[in-house]
């Protein structure tokens, strides 16, 4: 099962789904740039395949505007909207349409890419708002011996809205971990072992909740988000992985 934190925070057998992507400029700068006697001109059909993409693209952005924020997807790193800080929501507007739409789109983009969590800027929106989800079903896809030792527990769906994070044990754990807007790539991040998070739920009632291990992970990765801090930027470098590397070797 991969897992995002994303955030979805990943962990079973390939242990890592979620996240980030490193740029590869040393190698870019080592056989792109550096051998320019094997450039080769791009073949006639790759030229012809982006042509047509670009036409039929064309055609349809006539025919239909593009999509606007919330998204029904998840932004992927690139996006400023995930290196931005996220605006505080004034709680005289939580139960707007428009903040309620964004929730909504926000539950439903996390259940659809099955995360565990997701922020508001990921589906487009620079607004500090949280939602956390980790259902018995996922639970069950996860090995004992790791259920175990990363601390995971169920969580019924959560939402915060300007979210206050404290941590209560200041010990750090380090976990493989992975996000959605990283899609494909996976790391070991530390995160502190407890943490308290407090803010207004979706109807703007003030709400606190202390948690430890994996949902506390989950939490600490989202709020991150809403700081435009991406996993990547605490991780271990080394630990850096692409999910898939074995299967291109098959
Ligand atoms: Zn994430």
């Amino acid at each position: 099962m991969n897992r995002t934190l994303c955030t979805s925070v990943l962990f079973s057998r390939a242990f890592g789904k979620c996240i980030t992507k490193a740029s590869l400029p040393h190698s870019a700068s080592c056989f792109g740039w550096v051998v320019p006697f094997t450039y080769l001109a791009p073949s006639r059909s790759h030229s012809t395949n982006i042509k047509v993409r670009s036409y039929l693209q064309y055609m349809k952005r006539k025919i239909k505007p593009p999509p606007s924020p919330p998204y029904p997807h998840i932004c992927q790193v690139g996006d400023p909207v995930l290196r931005a800080q996220a605006a505080v929501v004034d709680p005289q507007a939580v139960q707007s349409p428009e903040v309620q739409e964004v929730i909504h789109t926000m539950v439903k983009v996390m259940r659809r890419f099955e995360c565990v969590g997701l922020s508001a800027p990921q589906v487009g929106v620079p607004l500090r708002i949280l939602a956390l989800e980790f259902p018995e079903r996922m639970l069950e896809d996860c090995l004992p011996a790791a259920r175990e030792a990363r601390g995971v527990t169920t969580v019924p769906l959560q939402i915060f809205i300007n979210p206050q994070l404290r941590v209560l044990d200041g010990r750090m754990v380090k976990f493989q971990e992975a996000c959605e807007s990283i899609s494909g790539f996976s790391a070991s991040v530390p995160r502190y072992l407890s943490v308290e998070v407090s803010g207004l739920n979706e109807k703007a009632e003030p709400v606190t909740w202390q948690v430890s291990g994996w949902p506390a992970r989950i939490l600490q990765h989202e709020m991150d988000h809403l700081e435009g801090v991406l996993y990547i930027d605490r991780m271990d470098s080394k630990t850096f992985i692409n999910v898939n590397w074995a299967t291109h070797n098959e």
